[in-house]
């Protein structure tokens, strides 16, 4: 990873070497904490933008709430320091990291009185699942772990715990030579990927599951707004992983990853076994609107820095 000069951290910029926490830090022992993954772009007018800032920390507000972690900062200051926080790292685009977590002071499950803490880390990140797979499409497996219960895990909060069943179903399908897993729900229809929300096409509809057993994806909510707008029919519906060994065309979405097409599965080609042409078009339309070539989409983006000519 690339490093950057500054973290910003529980109300403060520090340099990157210096953002340390101690040893008995109660998330790392426990996994209560939630984060948020946030993209900034560098946009056709040479400068650079957050996409969709107020819709991450809105989610971050909502995934602490769930979990009931009391976060010691407003919306606005988070905006704010992580609008500073690009500014003084002077990196252009790249990924952000917001982390909320819990201090230590206490041992034991309870988090007691100890502090809620936050940080924001922002690096220059590519193509999460690599430049090749954003034009050919990558290999996906249904993972044998399952996606969590919604009443083990809280699955509408991004929760630093619940990636432990990301890691493992990760794990497992590089393991075996796939470059990403798709998990099911605990009903066994399909339910998203390690970190990315899943859309398959046939015959011209794309459908998409319900928001029951996944994170409320950003990226999946661009989507329905694209889709819309380009005419295409569009169903929030459970569907089995056999429905998506014959769907035309299928992708993922995330911020990281952000459209990613899916050229297999299981070993079986989805659709010519390459990037289908709605997934193409649907990408095309999504990276004009991170980078600020879509006009109607303008409200999506926070500027970093001073506006042009002022
Ligand atoms: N599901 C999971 C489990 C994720 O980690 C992510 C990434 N945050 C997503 C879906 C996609 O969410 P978004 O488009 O908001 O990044």
């Amino acid at each position: 990873m690339q490093k950057t000069k500054y973290i910003w951290l529980d109300g403060r910029r520090v340099l990157w070497e210096d953002a340390q926490v101690h040893i008995l830090t109660h998330t790392l022992h426990y996994g209560l904490g939630v984060f948020e993954g946030i993209r900034a772009y560098d946009t056709v007018d040479g400068r650079t933008a957050v996409f969709r800032l107020n819709e991450h920390i809105d989610r971050l507000f909502e995934s602490a709430h769930i979990l009931q972690l009391e976060i010691p900062f407003t919306r606005e200051q988070l905006i704010d320091e992580t609008l500073a926080l690009l500014e003084a790292n002077e990196m252009g685009g790249g990924y952000l990291r917001h982390l909320v977590f819990v201090g230590d002071g206490m041992m034991g499950l309870h988090p007691g009185t100890n502090k809620v803490r936050v940080s924001i880390a922002a690096w220059p990140w590519g193509a999460y699942l690599g430049e090749e797979g954003m034009e050919k499409g990558i290999r996906v497996k249904v993972s044998s772990f399952v996606r969590h219960h919604v009443n083990a895990m809280m699955t509408k909060a991004k929760a630093v715990g619940g990636y432990v069943n990301s890691i493992l179903a990760k794990r497992e399908a590089v393991a075996l030579g796939y470059d990403e897993a798709l998990m099911l729900d605990t009903e066994g229809y399909v339910s998203e990927a390690s970190g990315e929300n899943i859309f398959i096409v046939k015959n011209g509809v794309i459908k998409t599951t319900p928001l029951t057993s996944v994170l409320k994806g950003i990226t999946r909510d661009c989507i329905l707004r694209i889709a819309e707008e380009e005419g295409y029919e569009l169903i929030e519906e459970r569907f089995t992983r056999d429905e998506l060994y014959v769907a035309d065309e299928a992708f993922f979405t995330g911020t990281a990853a952000e459209i990613t097409p899916i050229r297999e599965v299981d070993g079986r080609n989805i659709g010519a076994g390459t990037r289908g042409p709605v997934t193409e078009r649907i990408q095309k339309r999504y990276f004009d609107i991170v980078k600020g070539a879509d006009a109607r989409y303008a409200d999506w983006l926070t500027y970093v820095g001073k506006p042009v000519g002022s």
